[in-house]
């Protein structure tokens, strides 16, 4: 392949589901005409077709099965031979040549597939810190079918150019072979041409850093990694309030489990799975061909009618005139109208409807849909009655989903078969759509509520689950995937009980939900009830809408999961197992995801408002989980639910009896990775000097010796050992190594040099190319050996590179050995001392001395504790003690002295013990931001209303106050102290509760401490206190409280506990206040008496008010104050104003009126100088100047 055609990959993968389709037809064909390939050719069609409905294309796979259809088309070659029987000129035929290879073929291509699947699954991450063991052992596959593609063509060539001389043949081989080496070379090189820009870009930073161990062991290289895999660990949608993950801790850990662990353990465990899918597979393409056959003689027929496989829905079709399609109302109207006229005509004439309905399909037609023993449901056809009451126009809705699959609101001739297709084995169509008209419903109302009762169920047994287990089982319950669910759940509709009171109706349903319920649960069992991707969910549910299995699929893994969980109350699960129960939940969700998409892709053409007309369809199930959805704990039902049909007040707890009784009955089988209550000891038999004594070599047998390595800021001296044997042509050797963290296998050689031996070896399966070399003075008997990897080059000066000593002391013995310098001082002291201790070791080991395991219980213990709180240092978590510098010598010590064996059994407890850490959700203090793990402190006022989000801080940090997202912490605000997963199942009780008890509590305080002032210390006893409540008393150590101290939040009697029991962890007394009280109940701190917030009884509220009146007061007076300053400034501002222009319309005005005044003087000096008669014309002509007014006299003009 050359980088044209690498460009063309995309165009390819985009039209391999096509050319794979025809493939798979030309294949089969070939098959009926040569049998002998059939092997192979319905493998390569089973594992083609099972992943044509995979989204998640990657590169890499796509060329693994590109290279698989290249191998299959040369297949097509034997479309030139017409017998397969035809014998070259050895005397072989065709067949008899091929037919080991076909079942190796087939074999191949289904390990392949299995491969294939596997690596999809992991996450990017993952795959990318495997990423050289994965891309090997999908460039093996790539080679294998390059070779088989090879031996195929070379046969071919045997059978047809019979004539061809044989050194002609053998240039074709010779090509071949040529051709096969440059294909292996390739397969590398090639996923290094489609890496995607991701791929490189991470791929460069982890070899830029170091490679992959050194990048998980920075927390900045992590981040960064993390940051730019663009890896989110959830893959459903829906969001977290504002906060941030810091769970880089149990990231590494998932990572370093991941770059540990075994790809060939990993491929076979998934091959267990791939095959149960292939056999579903091919059972479903059995059906799907056998359907398809019946529908192409179907076709034949003409008109859109005839295509109509029921005959009444064909009539119905052919009277209406319908064509392809139709509008779904409309069907279910026609159809309503088509029943009622045909019932009520048998009614008179039984007859005449018997045989219209006798003819059914042919039940022959299996569809996934149907169970193969379905409880028949035979009614005699004139019993359809009760079903036409449900096939009405007020159940249009839900006939109209059940038929119309699409959601698209026409019912085309495709889904009508599909429909009747679908219907069970007896079952007259009526009955079928009344099911659907109501019965669904009322089936789907039912599993709400066993969901419901189920993790109802789980929450009580979680109080049982083991320690050990109990953080997997929290964060199992604390999966987005759980409240998904809660969502789907709280959105449908519950059904009024009323309808099922039909016993037919009932009937119906009842046999049906059981029928379904069996097929479901056989085809989950069969995959091990591991839902690994959507394509797995719909090979188990078969076609149709996810709405229609959503609910069952859930009871039933749920059901399950009870089940694993309560496995967990009696051994330790690996942490693995449950995290996978998540994944199948996420399957099922992300198929629920696709479906609303969708349904809204569809909706939006007609409907404005989408969260609406979810709310109408299939009884509103996807309403809530549409759109912008995130985690609300205060509408969480889980744990308010109750069941409308009990009336029972509440299930009873589980006992510790029940549980146990529970366990014995449940298989270990269900465990996918089996159960953990053992050490994984290295078995060291095999190099016993008994078993090695076949082969005589200096190297062989056990070495120990003391080495270093660098952790972080500190430098850890361990005690290495290696056990070698030697092979019988004294060559290689093979061997086990340990230390007080890890434990490896080795493979290498060894070879004779002057003066002793050399050796070089390799860890086998490690990503960083681990190998040593060696050097045994076979005269002073030491060892020297020397680490390298890829990390060395960047980290050459860790301890971990220099030469190691390594002698052939027993690994128990070695703390007693003598060191250099005591050697030096005096050597046979030295010596000497060492032969007793040892000497005295090995008899007390041997007689169980009770002083010698006495010390053994005791260095454990220390071991366990020191290194322990090292851990939770070295993993961010709080609270944490750091040890000091004496105790830092003491681990020290006992990591340098013990028995490797010894030391990674203890180490092994100490991260026992870490993950018994309660464990609290993902975001960390918002102080210090480290990870909470033993004591989470919530603010009960900084606190959104839906209980979102709120102000978390760690035990360290309680004094602290953040102001973060909005809220302003502050030191008096009452805090509630958790030290177990607080699920929404329990949040909104818990934070009430604590509100309500915090406030009690208080009063409670206030009213001693006001009692107190007011009488003399020595008469407060108890005689006087009628009223007054008995002085509290701390639960753990019976001494009287006072503040600040805690009171528990889940006991029902007002129980206190004083800071110093709370701080050591005192148990509550049997005989004391508060017997019941337990550790891990959450406790509010009482700091003082006085009120932080609006928890506060009448009394104290008046008190509140009334402060809130004052301050009121003040505010209204100092408020009014401030309004009289300002209308009296503005006041006399206006009538500054308006003096002014007061003023000046004064001054206007005077000059106005001076002028008219010298106008009218001179007017009147004017007219004194005329004659009388001028007088009178002058006074008419002012008169006429002048506006006439109504009342004017007329006569002027
Ligand atoms: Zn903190
Ligand atoms: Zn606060
Ligand atoms: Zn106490
Ligand atoms: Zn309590």
């Amino acid at each position: 392949m050359n980088f044209r055609e690498i460009r063309s990959l995309e165009e390819a993968a985009n039209s391999f589901t096509d050319k794979a389709q025809t493939m798979v037809k030309g294949l089969r064909t070939l098959g009926t005409l040569h049998p002998f390939v059939g092997v192979a050719v319905g493998a390569f069609v089973l594992v083609i077709t099972l992943d044509l409905v995979r989204r998640d294309n990657d590169r890499k796979v796509f060329l693994v099965k590109l290279k698989m259809s290249e191998l299959m088309s040369v297949f097509f070659e034997l479309r030139h031979f017409k017998d397969s029987e035809d014998k070259a000129h050895d005397g072989l035929s065709i067949a008899d040549r091929l037919a080991p290879l076909m079942a190796e073929i087939a074999n191949d291509i289904k390990a392949a597939g299995s491969a294939c699947d596997a690596y999809l699954k992991k996450g990017f991450l993952s795959k990318t810190v495997k990423a050289s063991t994965y891309e090997g052992r999908l460039a093996n596959f790539i080679d294998t079918f390059a070779d088989h593609r090879n031996k195929l063509e070379l046969s071919f060539a045997l059978h047809t150019s019979l004539g061809v001389d044989a050194a002609n043949e053998k240039l074709d081989e010779q090509s071949v072979r040529l051709k096969a080496i440059e294909e292996k070379l390739d397969a590398i090189a090639l996923f290094r041409q489609v890496d995607t820009p991701r791929e490189k870009d991470v791929q460069k930073f982890i070899s830029e850093h170091g490679g992959v161990k050194s990048v998980l062991n920075n927390d900045d290289f992590l981040e960064e990694l993390i940051s730019k895999s663009g890896e989110s660990f959830s893959r459903i949608s829906g969001r977290e309030a504002g906060r941030k993950s810091n769970d880089l801790p149990s990231v590494r850990k998932r990572l370093l489990k991941e770059v540990l662990e075994d790809v060939d353990e990993v491929f076979n465990r998934n091959m267990v799975l791939f095959e149960k899918k292939l056999d579903m597979q091919s059972k479903q393409l059995t059906e799907t061909l056998q359907s398809e056959s019946d529908r192409v003689i179907q076709t034949l027929l003409s008109g859109a009618h005839d295509r109509i496989i029921d005959p009444d829905l064909q009539r119905i079709w052919k009277d209406m005139g319908w064509k392809g399609s139709v509008k779904a109302r409309h069907f279910v109207l026609a159809l309503h109208d088509y029943y009622t006229d045909k019932l009520s005509s048998t009614s008179s004439d039984l007859p005449v409807f018997d045989s219209s309905t006798l003819p059914s399909p042919p039940s022959s037609r299996a569809s996934p849909v149907k169970s193969p023993n379905t409880a028949t449901f035979r009614r005699q056809s004139s019993d359809d009655k009760w079903a036409l009451s449900y096939i009405n126009a007020a159940y249009v809705q839900p006939i109209l989903e059940a038929v119309d699959d699409d959601g698209t609101g026409f019912v085309s001739v495709k889904e009508v078969n599909t429909f009747v297709a679908s219907r069970p084995d007896g079952w007259s169509l009526p009955t079928w759509i009344a099911y659907w008209a109501v019965g669904w419903q009322a089936s789907i109302s039912q599993y709400k509520s066993k969901i419901y009762t189920l993790v109802q169920e789980m929450f009580r047994t979680l109080e049982h689950v083991l320690p050990s287990n109990r953080r997997a089982v929290d964060e199992y319950l604390f999966h987005p995937s759980f409240w998904r669910i809660e969502l789907l759940l709280r959105s449908t509709r519950s059904v009024n009980f009323k309808v099922l009171s039909d016993p037919d109706l009932a009937r119906a349903a009842d046999s049906y939900t059981a029928a379904e319920e069996e097929r479901l649960d056989n085809s989950l069992s069969d995959v091990a009830y591991e839902l690994d991707t959507t394509a797995t969910v719909q090979l188990i549910t078969g076609e149709g809408r996810i709405e229609r299995y959503v609910f069952p699929l859930i009871y039933l893994l749920l059901r399950q999961h009870l089940k694993v969980m309560t496995l967990g109350c009696k051994h330790v699960l690996d942490t693995e197992e449950l995290s996978t129960l998540n994944e199948s939940l996420v399957s099922i969700l992300l198929l629920v995801d696709d479906r609303i998409q969708n349904l809204e892709a569809v909706f939006k053409q007609t409907h404005l408002d989408i969260q609406a007309r979810l709310g109408n369809f299939a009884f509103g199930i996807f309403q809530l989980s549409y759109g912008d959805i995130k985690r609300v704990p205060i509408q969480n039902s889980f744990g308010t639910w109750v069941d409308d049909d009990e009336n029972s007040a509440g299930p009873e707890p589980i006992t510790a009896e029940v549980i146990h009784a529970k366990y014995e009955k449940i298989p270990l089988s269900i465990l996918k990775y089996g159960i953990q209550d053992g050490f994984q000891s290295t078995d060291y038999f095999e190099f016993e000097p008994a078993r090695l004594r076949r082969v005589s070599h200096a190297i062989q047998g056990t070495w120990t010796g003391h080495c270093q390595r660098s952790d972080g800021d500190e430098v850890i001296n361990y005690v290495l050992r290696i056990s070698f044997r030697v092979s019988s042509d004294l060559r290689s050797i093979k061997g086990k190594g340990e230390d007080f963290a890890n434990t490896f296998n080795l493979e290498g050689r060894v070879f004779r040099t002057k003066g002793g031996y050399e050796l070089e070896f390799a860890l086998s399966d490690d990503d960083e190319e681990t190998s040593a070399f060696g050097f045994l003075d076979t005269t002073s008997e030491t060892l020297i050996m020397s680490w390298s990897d890829r990390r060395r080059k960047t980290n050459y000066d860790d301890p971990y590179y220099e030469p190691i000593n390594m002698r052939k002391t027993p690994p128990s013995l070695i703390r007693y050995r003598y060191k250099d310098h005591q050697f030096a001082e005096d050597p046979i002291r030295a010596r000497w001392a060492f032969a007793c201790s040892a000497a005295l070791h090995l008899a007390q080991e041997k007689m169980w001395s009770r002083r010698f395991l006495e010390a053994r219980a005791t260095e454990r213990k220390r071991f366990v504790e020191l290194s322990t709180r090292s851990l939770i240092v070295k993993m961010g978590l709080t609270p944490q003690k750091p040890l000091n510098p004496a105790e830092k010598g003491e681990l020290e010590y006992l990591r340098r002295e013990l028995n490797p064996s010894e030391a990674r059994f203890y180490h092994a407890l100490s991260q026992f013990e870490i993950q018994k850490l309660p464990w609290h959700p993902a975001w960390g203090c918002d102080w210090c931001t480290r990870r909470i793990t033993k004591s989470r402190l919530l603010c009960l006022h900084c606190m959104t209303d839906n209980l979102s989000d709120n102000i978390d801080l760690c035990a360290v940090c309680i004094d602290k106050s953040p102001s973060k997202r909005g809220f302003v912490h502050d030191i008096s605000h009452d805090v509630v102290k958790i030290e177990e997963t607080l699920h929404d199942f329990n949040f909104t009780r818990v934070i009430d509760t604590a509100r309500t008890v915090i406030g009690r509590v208080k009063g409670i305080f206030r009213t001693l401490e006001s009692a107190n002032g007011s009488r003399e210390v020595g008469q407060t006893d108890g005689e006087s206190g009628d009223e007054t409540r008995a002085d509290p008393t701390c639960a753990c150590c019976r001494q009287r409280v006072s503040t600040p101290c805690w009171t528990c939040v889940t006991c029902t009697k007002d129980t206190f506990v004083c800071m110093g029991c709370d701080t050591q962890r005192v148990k509550s007394l049997s005989d004391g206040p508060s017997p019941h009280h337990k550790l891990n109940h959450p406790l509010v701190k009482v700091r003082d008496s006085s009120i932080a917030g609006a928890d506060a009884t009448a009394e104290e509220r008046l008190v509140i008010l009334q402060q809130r009146l004052v301050a009121m007061e003040r505010q209204m007076t100092s408020g009014l104050a401030g309004i009289d300053a300002k209308v009296e400034e503005r006041l006399s501002n206006l009538e500054h104003r308006v003096e002014a222009r007061l003023a000046m319309f004064e001054a206007n005005s005077e000059l106005r009126f001076d002028a008219l005044e010298a106008v009218l003087r001179q007017l009147v000096a004017q007219t004194a100088a005329l004659p009388s008669l001028y007088a009178q014309v002058v006074k008419d002509q002012i008169r006429s100047s002048m506006p006439p007014s109504p009342r004017s006299p007329r006569w002027f003009q």
